[in-house]
């Protein structure tokens, strides 16, 4: 289950940036190719959380879509799903440019008034 190394790698980064401060919300980027299945993700977390100051935190998942630069036709296009092929001209040979991201995109702490983003 590759949910729980990802979710330890969450809250890894998440209680770092804690300095021992309740975490409330965790903004974590999912590229596509890392193929996460969220239910999965956030039963991990609530499990890997336990006993952190990332416990009982809010995980917001969004995923990014893969995409990638054609090296036949030179166009970047999304990639929506497999096989990973160039929109332009359904080349396969496509270096990839997004969609195997992992990170920690923002953290609220207990207390904090969030920043101005939505
Ligand atoms: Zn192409």
């Amino acid at each position: 289950m590759h949910e729980l190394s990802i979710a330890d790698a969450i809250v890894r980064i998440a209680t770092a940036h804690a300095g021992g401060r309740q975490i409330e919300t965790i903004e974590v980027k999912v590229g596509y190719l890392r193929q996460v299945v969220p239910d999965a993700l956030e039963f991990a977390f609530v499990l890997v959380a336990e006993g952190t100051e990332a416990q009982g935190a809010q995980l917001l998942l969004e995923e990014v879509p893969a995409a990638g630069i054609c090296r036949r036709c030179g166009i970047e296009s999304e990639l929506p799903g497999f096989p990973l092929a160039c929109e332009a001209c359904g080349s396969l040979d496509v270096e990839l440019v997004r969609g195997e991201e992992l990170l920690v995109d923002a953290l609220t702490m207990e207390g904090e008034v969030p920043s101005g983003r939505s």
